[in-house]
């Protein structure tokens, strides 16, 4: 290892984005504690923008929870119609009866 006094991690920062100046390359190259720092450096830290994507992302089962209301709502459509043609009454009058709202919303 040299002798030399360890770059500053501002020296180090440069050194990762410029490769020099050459003293700081010298040192590097036989100096563990540097080469953790430059690990350590050379880990992006978290942006908020990051934060805010993560926070902001859909929940992983979004698109199966959407099927399965839209399943849902297809399978009482199909009741509804069934149950009308049973009773003998036009499909608006059951839905009038049996639901809160009209299905076509
Ligand atoms: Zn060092």
């Amino acid at each position: 290892m040299k002798s030399r006094l360890h770059p500053s991690k501002r020296k180090l920062s440069a050194w990762l984005e410029t490769g020099g100046p050459d003293d700081v390359d010298a040192h590097v190259a036989g100096c563990e504690r540097c080469a953790a720092s430059l690990e350590a450096l050379a880990v992006p830290e978290p942006t908020v923008g990051d934060a805010l994507a993560a926070f902001l992302a859909p929940p992983d089962d979004l698109v199966d929870r959407i099927n399965d209301r839209i399943s849902d709502s297809l399978r009482s459509r199909a009741d509804l119609k069934m149950f009308a043609e049973l009773v003998g009454i036009p499909l608006p009058t059951a839905q009038l009866l049996l639901t809160e709202r009209p299905l076509d919303e």
